[in-house]
């Protein structure tokens, strides 16, 4: 039988509740840390046990986490493992067991649980590891040329410039073993999926870059829900499984389209939308409204994008909330506060799209004042197509339909220059995310908002912005 997403979940739980670990429960999209933007991985509610700032009440623990990474935003629909919104299953240990025992269950799991072949997994870890090597190698079995020793910069974790810290060993999953195991390529995601990290966290680390030993070692660990459910349901991407494609075909059905029959930009558009109204409907959940500051931006954008999103497919009329009631019915078992607080994320989702809907006529009337200006076969500039697109959110494709259906063209070029030029603004910040997973994320959010979300405080009323 093919699990379900709902089956994989429990399945994961309960085989480390029988190994000794409690069943915590998810905490907040909105961390106790104030200067965290948004829960980014299950470790985060055990960070200060890590730290050593708080004791433990057990010492084995594991939960779903709903999580939430913006730096995947421009991954969403365009990769086929990324999301805003995703759920990570874990398996904490603090000071209890380490990598023996870690690597052993991620592989029974991985293997006799959900039955994974073996030869169809890969595993990583960091280059100087020799004893998770050596595990996976001996105890194991993996043969050695599908354990691939990778750098820092993927498979060692720091929490900050000091402190805790540890190699990382990961399990990916191979599409296609017939390739062969020369010359194996981890970041090939034609070929492979990462679905497991195991974090060892065996060392502290000084102002000198000094690695000692911690008395207390710990494991931290994170498996993709949606990864799985990908690989167990035989889905060529995360958003045709039963975790988010109901919601998909919602909206699919609202623009008149059926999702087999949609071109890749389609597609785009309707796993853009599936995507970001789950992360919406838990953020709202959690008591996050709508505003043009941190997390309240955080929103704001993720409710345009859709609606945005849902022009692209010829949806006019206001549509979230019929989507949003789709993926609150998908979430509510798992989640009981998506429901018990629907009137609440219905209303705002209302509010916010009816805003949003303005914000693109003003830009649609912005747009014939320009058209007015360039005579019949000229070219809009580049400069002034970003403007629609970042600051009234006007996607490229609806400005070169409108301007094309007026007889002008739109400076491609252009456009993607000053896109450029932006990015390399937030590059910085899109670049420090995997350190400040752990790590604080004030900084990040500081870039991201003098950055991406700069643009609708242009339009927003002066109430709003402050
Ligand atoms: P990737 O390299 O694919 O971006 P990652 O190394 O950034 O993943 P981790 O930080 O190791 O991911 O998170 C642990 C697990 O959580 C991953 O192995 C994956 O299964 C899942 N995961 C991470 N980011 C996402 C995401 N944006 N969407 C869905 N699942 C994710
Ligand atoms: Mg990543
Ligand atoms: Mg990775
Ligand atoms: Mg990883």
């Amino acid at each position: 039988p093919i699990l379900k997403g709902a089956e994989i979940r429990d399945t994961f739980l309960n085989f480390y509740a029988e190994r000794g670990h409690k069943i915590l429960p998810s905490a907040s999209l909105v961390p106790e840390d104030p200067t965290v933007l948004l829960t980014i991985a299950g470790m985060l509610q055990f960070k200060p046990i890590f730290l050593g700032q708080r004791t433990a009440e057990v010492p084995r623990a594991t939960t779903s986490q709903k999580c939430i990474r913006t730096n995947d935003i421009e991954n969403v629909g365009r990769t086929a493992r990324h999301h805003t919104f995703f759920e990570m299953l874990g398996n904490f240990s603090f000071g209890d067991y380490f990598k023996e025992k870690a690597i052993a269950w991620a592989w029974e799991l991985s293997t006799k649980v959900f039955k994974l072949p073996k030869e169809r997994l890969v595993v990583s870890v960091f280059r100087d590891d020799d004893d998770a090597f050596a595990i996976w190698r001996d105890q194991i079995g993996v043969p050695v040329k599908r354990i691939i020793r990778m750098d820092e910069a993927d498979n060692f974790w720091v929490s900050g410039p000091t402190g805790p810290c540890g190699p990382c060993s990961e399990i990916y999953y191979d599409f296609h073993p017939e390739r062969g195991d020369d010359d194996i390529d981890l970041e090939d995601d034609t070929r492979f999926i990462e679905f497991y990290n195991l974090v060892f966290m065996q060392y502290n680390r000084d102002a000198e870059e000094n690695l000692t030993p911690l008395a207390a070692q710990n494991i931290d660990t994170g498996l993709g829900l949606e990864r799985m459910a990908q690989i167990l349901q035989r889905k060529p991407n995360n958003y045709e499984t039963d975790l988010i494609f109901p919601i998909i075909e919602t909206a699919a059905a609202i623009a008149g389209l059926a999702y087999d029959k949609c071109d890749e930009a389609q597609k785009v558009s309707l796993k853009v939308i599936g995507d970001h109204v789950r992360s919406v409907i838990h953020m709202i959940a959690d008591g996050i409204t709508a505003s043009n500051l941190g997390r309240g931006y955080v929103l704001r954008r993720l409710i345009r994008r859709a609606v945005r999103h849902g022009r692209l497919l010829g949806i006019e009329k206001p549509f979230i909330q019929q989507v949003a009631e789709t993926a609150i019915a998908l979430s509510e078992s798992a989640y009981p506060n998506v429901r018990q607080r629907a009137a609440a994320i219905l209303g705002e989702l209302q509010l916010e799209e009816s805003r949003f809907l303005e914000t693109l006529d003003r830009g649609e009337k912005l747009l014939a004042d320009l058209l007015a200006k360039v005579p019949k076969g000229g070219e809009i500039a580049g400069k002034d197509a970003f403007k629609l697109y970042d600051t009234y959110g006007f996607p490229l494709e609806l400005t070169q339909e409108i301007a094309e259906e007026q007889g002008r063209t739109v400076d491609i070029k252009g456009f993607e220059a000053a896109m450029e030029e932006q990015r390399d603004m937030s590059r910085e910040a899109h670049e420090t995310i995997d350190l400040t997973v752990q790590g604080s994320l004030d900084e990040l959010a500081e870039n991201l908002h003098e950055t991406e979300f700069l643009g609708y405080s242009d339009v927003a009323s002066p109430a709003e912005v402050r």
